[in-house]
């Protein structure tokens, strides 16, 4: 398989634990393609609560705040 794009695949990757995630959980779940957080290491829960589109560093003030 020729790659022409020349783009690789980084971002689709969990930033949390590494994990590959689709393209489109990225654009529904992250940020600036970017996600912090897959169903591997978050709840679906913490998914819809917006948590894969915050860095770790959100953790301590998002528990509890809605
Ligand atoms: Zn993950």
């Amino acid at each position: 398989m020729a790659d022409t794009t020349g783009s690789t695949d980084i971002n689709r990757r969990c930033a949390r634990c590494g994990e590959a995630v689709s393209r489109r959980f990225v654009r529904v779940f992250g940020a600036s393609n970017r996600v912090y957080g897959c169903l591997d290491c978050l709840t679906r829960q913490r998914l819809s609560n917006g948590d894969a589109a915050r860095p770790d560093d959100a953790d301590a003030i998002g528990s509890g705040w809605k």
